[in-house]
C-alpha cells in the first residue's frame, strides 16, 4: 500500500495531544505513555471527515469536523463502518465505543490542517501553488499533462483548494513524488494564510483576478493583497501585470518573478492571438525573440490558462520549442462524470476522461449511490502515473472495489489483466479496448449500472458511446452537485431539528426522476414527495428507501400505495373515507399526512371538517396522522405577506385542534422555498423544498447562494442565407427585412420550447451571442436570425443556463419558471453531471 507510515501514536504526537486522551481499544483509559503498545497498531493512511466515502476503514483516521453539519454526529455511523481512530473535540463521545481510539484536540479542523502541514514538511522537493479566482483547477491539471513525463507528480484532486480540500490534498504526498501541485482557493480575509503556512509553496502561480468570491473582501486590491500572501517564501511567482497592476512590483512576492501579459511589457508579451480551426495560435515575444504555439482549444478562458501553462513551462527552463510541442497536446479536463441511460434499461457513468485511484474512489462512491439496479459493473483499464508498483496499486484497486460492492469487474489493459487473481468477484479480463469492442455483442449488459472509467490512451469514450442510447441533440444538462449545494444552502437556514422535504414530483420538476431522489436520499433529506402514485412506485422501483408522502392518491392507486408503502395525503373527508374502507382489517396505523386549507383554497380541511375528521380518524387504529401541513399561496411576494401571516395563524390553530382531538402529536409544516427564508418562524418541524431545489427562489435577491443546476442545449442542424423579401417558417410568419442568416435548430414546442417564443419573443445563445427566433417554433424546430454572428452546423445552442435562465424564459413569454422547467419533454433526454 502507501509508502507512508504513520500510527496513530505518532499522529497523536504529531498533533501535541496529551497522551493519556488516547484511548486503546478496550475503551479504558489507559494512560497510555508514547512507547506503549496499543490495541491496533495499524498504519493511517486516509483521512475522512464523511463517514459514508470509507474506502478501507481499518487504516482510516475520522475527523469530526464541525462544518455545515457537526461530524460529531457522524462518530457513531463511521464506527459502524469499521472505522476505529478518531480526532474530536467534544470529549462525550470517549469511552463511548469499545475499540475506538480518540484524539481529543481544541480545534479538529486546526488538527487536520497541523497534520497535513507535518505531512508536507516531509517533501523537499518543489511545490507549485495556484490560486486566483478562475482558471485554478485546468491550470494545475494542465501543468501535471504538461510535466507529467518529467516528474513523479501529486496533486491536489479535482479542485479540493479550501480549507478541508487544501489538507487532504497534502496528505497524498508520499515520499516517491518528485513534484507536488496544489491548488488554493479563498473567500474571505485571513484564509490565506492558514494554506499558506500548510502548503508553502516554492513555486507560485496566480492565474487571475476576477469578481469570483468578491462578497468576502472589501476591495479588489485587498482580495489580491491577500491571495498573494501564499506566495511570500516562494522562490518563483508567475503571473500578469494585468491583474496585479494595482500592487507595485516591487512589493510582489517571489525572490525571482516571472510575468506574462497581452497588454504590456512582460517577460511573455503576447503580440496576438488568432483563432484558426478550433484552435488558437499565439505569437509572443519572449527574451527579445518572437516566439508562437498553438492551444488546440478555442474559448478565450483556455487560451488565458494556456498562457499561463506556456510562462511556466518558460519559466521552469523548458525551451520554447519543446513548450510548443507540449502545448499542443493539451487536452480538455473534465472533472465532471456523466450519467445517461443506456442500452437494455442499463445507466451508463462515463468517467473516461481521468483514471487515478481518488477519482476512481469518487466514481465506485457515485457507482454505489445509484439504487435503481441491482447490478453494478465496472470497466476499468489499467491505470498509469499513479507513483505505486504495480502489485500496490492493484492491491489497492481491489479493496477498493471489494468495499463499494461492485458485482462484476471488466478489465481492460494487460497490466490489470497480469494481476486478475487480486479480484474476489466475477471477473473478465481484456488486453485491449480494441478485443473488448470486438467481444462486445457476446458480453450481457442489462438492467444494471456500469462505470466507464479509463486512463485517456485507452480511448473508452467509443465504449461508453457504444453503452449509451443515441442522444437526440437536444439535451437537458442536470448539475448534481449544484443540486445538493442548494440543498444545502437551504438547510443552513433551518433552524436545528427542523426535517426537509423535497418536492419531486413531475419529474423533479422536470429533471429527472430516481437520479435525483437517490442524490436526495445520499444526501439525507428525511421525506420526499410526488404528485401521484406512479411516481411513488417509480421511485420505490429504482430502491428509494426515504418515506414517500403522495399528493394525488387516486382510489385506483390505493393497492400499489400500500404494497410500496407510499403514504397518502389526505385531504378531504371523501378520501378518507374511501381509503379507510380500502384498507384491509389487518392493516393498523398507516401513516398519513393531513391536508389543511388554510387559505390557498384548493385542497384540504377546513374549520367545519374538523368535527368530522376527528371522528373518523379516532375510532379506528387504521391510520396514524405522520404530519398535519398546508400549503402558501404567496410566500415568495411582500404584497402578501400579511396574507402569508394570517394562513400562518390559521394553520397553528388548525393543527392544534387536530393534535388535542387526536390525542398526539405529528409532524407539522407550511414552508414551501421561498418561505424558508422569507418566513423563517414558520419553520415547524419540516419545510417542503421545490423549486430551490432547482436554483430558483423568487423571493432571493438575484438567487444569490443558488446554483443553477439545468442547462438546456440543443444544435445547430443548417444555416441558410436570407433575402430580404423571403419568409421563414409555416404561416410565412418570419421575415428579416434587411435580409441575414437563419439558422435552424434542433427544438420545437414537442420539446417544450413554447409557440410562445416564436417571431422573436424568445431568444437563445449562439457561440456566446444572444440571438432572437424568427418565425413560428415548429414542433421539432425553429429558426434563429444569427445575423452577423460567427457559427456553423453543430455548433451547440444554449436555450437556457446560468447567463440565460429560465426566469429570463419565463418572462419573455410572461409565465413562471416553474412552467418552463416541467414543460420541458420526456423526450428530451437527461444527461446528469456529477464531480
Ligand atoms: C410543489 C409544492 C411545494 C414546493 O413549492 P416550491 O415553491 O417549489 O418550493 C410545497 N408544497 C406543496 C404542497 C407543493 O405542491
Amino acid at each position: 500500500m502507501s509508502e507512508r507510515n504513520y500510527t496513530i501514536l505518532q499522529i497523536a504526537e504529531i498533533l501535541h495531544v496529551d497522551l493519556r486522551n488516547v484511548h486503546d481499544h478496550t475503551g479504558v483509559n489507559n494512560n497510555i505513555s508514547s512507547n506503549a503498545s496499543i490495541g491496533h497498531p495499524i498504519s493511517i493512511n486516509n483521512l475522512v471527515i464523511d463517514s459514508r466515502n470509507v474506502i478501507d476503514a481499518e487504516s482510516s483516521l475520522f475527523f469530526a469536523i464541525p462544518a455545515e453539519r457537526n461530524g460529531h454526529d457522524f462518530i457513531a455511523d463511521a464506527y459502524e463502518n469499521g472505522i476505529r481512530n478518531f480526532v474530536i473535540s467534544d470529549p462525550a463521545f470517549i469511552g463511548q465505543f469499545a475499540e475506538a481510539n480518540f484524539l481529543l484536540v481544541p480545534d479538529v479542523l486546526g488538527a487536520l490542517q497541523q497534520l497535513a502541514a507535518y505531512n508536507r514538511s516531509l517533501f523537499n522537493k518543489e511545490l507549485i501553488a495556484i490560486t486566483g479566482s478562475n482558471g485554478k483547477t485546468v491550470v494545475k491539471e494542465w501543468l501535471y499533462q504538461l510535466l507529467a513525463a518529467d516528474f513523479n507528480i501529486v496533486r491536489s484532486p479535482k479542485s479540493f483548494n479550501s480549507q478541508i480540500g487544501v489538507p487532504l490534498s497534502l496528505w497524498e504526498i508520499e515520499e516517491e513524488h518528485t513534484l507536488g501541485i496544489f491548488e488554493a482557493g479563498i473567500s474571505r480575509m485571513e484564509e490565506m494564510q492558514t494554506l499558506a503556512d500548510m502548503i508553502r509553496p516554492t513555486i507560485g502561480i496566480l492565474t487571475n483576478i476576477g469578481e469570483a468570491h468578491a462578497e468576502g473582501f472589501s476591495s479588489p486590491a485587498e482580495k489580491l493583497a491577500e491571495k498573494l500572501k501564499l506566495f511570500k517564501d516562494t522562490r518563483l511567482f508567475i503571473y500578469s501585470p494585468d491583474y496585479t497592476g494595482v500592487i507595485a512590483t516591487k512589493n510582489l512576492p517571489g525572490r525571482q518573478q516571472f510575468s506574462w501579459s497581452t497588454k504590456q511589457k512582460a517577460d511573455l508579451q503576447i503580440l496576438f492571438v488568432e483563432p484558426i480551426e478550433g484552435k488558437n495560435y499565439i505569437r509572443a515575444l519572449y527574451k527579445q525573440e518572437e516566439i508562437e504555439c498553438l492551444i488546440p482549444f478555442s474559448d478565450r478562458a483556455s487560451v488565458e490558462n494556456g498562457i499561463i501553462c506556456w510562462a511556466t513551462l518558460l519559466a521552469l527552463g523548458y525551451s520554447a520549442e519543446e513548450a510548443d510541442l507540449r502545448l499542443e497536446k493539451l487536452t480538455a479536463v473534465n472533472m465532471r462524470l456523466t450519467l445517461k441511460n443506456g442500452i437494455n434499461q442499463c445507466s451508463v457513468i462515463d468517467d473516461s476522461y481521468s483514471a487515478d485511484i481518488s477519482s476512481l474512489a469518487i466514481a465506485l462512491d457515485f457507482l454505489k449511490l445509484q439504487n435503481q439496479h441491482e447490478r453494478r459493473t465496472l470497466i476499468l483499464s489499467d491505470l498509469y502515473e499513479t507513483g505505486k508498483n504495480d502489485q500496490d496499486l492493484y492491491t489497492e484497486i481491489a479493496s477498493l472495489i471489494r468495499q463499494k460492492k461492485v458485482n462484476r469487474l471488466i478489465g481492460i489493459g494487460p497490466h490489470l489483466s497480469a494481476f486478475a487473481e487480486l479480484f474476489d468477484l466475477e471477473a473478465v479480463f481484456y488486453q485491449s479496448t480494441e478485443d473488448f469492442i470486438h467481444q462486445l455483442p457476446a458480453i450481457h449488459f442489462a438492467n444494471e449500472t456500469i462505470l466507464v472509467k479509463g486512463a485517456r490512451r485507452f480511448g473508452f469514450e467509443r465504449i461508453s458511446k457504444l453503452l449509451t442510447q443515441k442522444i437526440h441533440d437536444t439535451v437537458l444538462e442536470i448539475d448534481l452537485n449544484a443540486l445538493a449545494s442548494n440543498l444545502k444552502f437551504y438547510k443552513t437556514k433551518l433552524k436545528p431539528g427542523v426535517k426537509v422535504m423535497a418536492m419531486v414530483k413531475a419529474f423533479s420538476y422536470g429533471s429527472g426522476s430516481f437520479e435525483i431522489a437517490n442524490l436526495l436520499q445520499y444526501h439525507k433529506v428525511d421525506y420526499l414527495a410526488v404528485a401521484f402514485a406512479d411516481e411513488g412506485i417509480a421511485l420505490r422501483k429504482a430502491g428509494i428507501t426515504l418515506p414517500i408522502m403522495v399528493m394525488s392518491p387516486e382510489p385506483y392507486a390505493f393497492e400499489a400505495i400500500l404494497k410500496y408503502q407510499l403514504e397518502p395525503e389526505i385531504y378531504s373527508l371523501d378520501i378518507l373515507k374511501e381509503f379507510m374502507a380500502f384498507l384491509p382489517p389487518s392493516v393498523t396505523n398507516y401513516p398519513v399526512h393531513i391536508k389543511i386549507d388554510t387559505g390557498m383554497h384548493r385542497l384540504g380541511f377546513e374549520d367545519p371538517d374538523l368535527p368530522d375528521l376527528l371522528a373518523l380518524l379516532g375510532t379506528s387504529g387504521q391510520l396514524k396522522v405522520i404530519s398535519a401541513f398546508s400549503h402558501l399561496a404567496a410566500s415568495e411576494d411582500e404584497v402578501h405577506d400579511d396574507f402569508t401571516k394570517y394562513q400562518i395563524e390559521r394553520f397553528v390553530s388548525l393543527s392544534g385542534q387536530l393534535k388535542d382531538g387526536l390525542g398526539y402529536d405529528f409532524i407539522r409544516h407550511i414552508s414551501n422555498t421561498s418561505a424558508i427564508t422569507r418566513h423563517p418562524y414558520a419553520q415547524f418541524d419540516m419545510v417542503r423544498i421545490g423549486i430551490g431545489l432547482y436554483g430558483f427562489d423568487s423571493g432571493i435577491k438575484a438567487g444569490r447562494g443558488l446554483h443553477t443546476v439545468a442547462v438546456l442545449k440543443t444544435t445547430i442542424t443548417q444555416i441558410k442565407k436570407i433575402g430580404p423579401l423571403e419568409t421563414v417558417g409555416y404561416g410565412r410568419r418570419g421575415v428579416l427585412p434587411g435580409g441575414g442568416t437563419i439558422a435552424t435548430v434542433k427544438i420545437g414546442y414537442a420539446d417544450g420550447y413554447r409557440r410562445a417564443f416564436g417571431n422573436g419573443v424568445g431568444q437563445m445563445m449562439v457561440n456566446g451571442q444572444l440571438v432572437p427566433t424568427v418565425g413560428s417554433i415548429a414542433m421539432d424546430m425553429c429558426m434563429l436570425d444569427i445575423t452577423g454572428v460567427e457559427a456553423k452546423s453543430g455548433d451547440e445552442v444554449i436555450v437556457f443556463n446560468h447567463q440565460l435562465t429560465i426566469a429570463d424564459l419565463a418572462a419573455q413569454i410572461d409565465t413562471i419558471p416553474y412552467e418552463i422547467l416541467t414543460n420541458i419533454s420526456q423526450r428530451v433526454k437527461r444527461v446528469y453531471f456529477y464531480e
